[in-house]
């Protein structure tokens, strides 16, 4: 095992940073190979068959193109729990993880949640799994990505209800909830020149940005569907992007959220808001 490490290594140096490139090393070989990273720490002398080469030649190739190894490998781990994501969906992401442990927090356990955007499904079915008493719903505007969500879901052996909904049109139902959240686009188009082109040339882009004039449009629309949609003292919770958390903190506030909270994540970047309807 330690040729195909060293493998990995020479091929891939020119592609990441030394921390990337561990990380990297240790998701390829502990897919190839079942070993749990401790594992792979003390089988360190196994040989690698010919099929396990071929596969790594395989996974190394895309790596090569610049897609990131989630989609490469078709998984990644979130709140401890495997979620399968392809380029229908975006990664989910360590801030998000911190989002999911302030509802479990906050919410009482038979909460009725909603989850707009859900992407992946990675918030609404790590919010079923820490509650699994309460009753979770989903949606999306992407086909897609209801697909994998439902598949995520089942792989999970988790109860969510998706759905399809575009939030930016009008909406007639009388479903109410107790809790809304939501980690919508978020980035504006004028900052794609900073996005790494493992991000922006891979993952999706309408889960990813949004108008430059206009970059509050998911949270407006949004808190307008909450306002409409909360039972009296429910709870809406989004992700936002680190510049913006103060601005639609304002707007909330002019909508008439009360109690609002904004949280910094583990980077100490403003990264939630809670906003409770009276
Ligand atoms: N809810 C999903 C996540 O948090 C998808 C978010 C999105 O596509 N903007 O990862």
């Amino acid at each position: 095992m330690q040729n195909a490490i060293n493998h990995i290594r020479s091929e891939l140096s020119a592609y990441y940073t030394e921390n990337e490139l561990q990380s990297v090393v240790r998701l390829l070989i502990s897919k190839i190979t079942g070993f749990s990273f401790t594992e792979i720490f003390v089988n360190k002398n196994t040989i690698f068959s010919a099929y396990q080469w071929d596969l790594l030649n395989f996974y190394l190739e895309k790596l090569k193109t610049g897609m990131p190894v989630q989609y490469v490998l078709g998984e990644t781990e979130f709140c401890g729990l495997i979620f399968r994501v392809d380029p229908s969906v975006l990664i989910p992401r360590p801030e998000t993880e911190e989002l999911v442990e302030w509802i479990v927090k906050e919410s009482a356990e038979n909460s009725v949640i909603l989850d707009i955007g859900t992407g992946s499904g990675c918030i609404a079915i790590a919010l079923k799994y820490f509650m699994p008493q309460a009753d979770v719903h989903a949606c999306d505007v992407s086909l897609e990505s209801l697909q994998t969500a439902r598949k995520n879901a089942e792989l999970n052996e988790n109860q969510v209800d998706f759905f399809y909904m575009d939030v930016l049109e009008e909406h007639n139902t009388d479903n109410r909830y107790d809790v809304i959240v939501s980690n919508p686009p978020y980035i504006p188009y004028a900052e794609r020149t900073e996005i790494s082109d493992h991000v922006k040339n891979f993952e999706p882009e309408a889960a990813l940005f949004v108008p430059d004039d206009d970059p509050l449009i998911f949270y407006r629309k949004i808190a307008g569907f909450a306002k409409r949609h909360l039972h009296a003292g429910g709870k809406l919770f989004f992700e936002v992007h680190r510049d913006f958390g103060h601005a639609c903190l304002l707007m909330l506030r002019e909508m008439n959220f009360q109690q609002l909270e904004i949280k910094k994540d583990i980077a100490g970047n403003n990264r939630m808001i809670k906003g409770i309807i009276p």
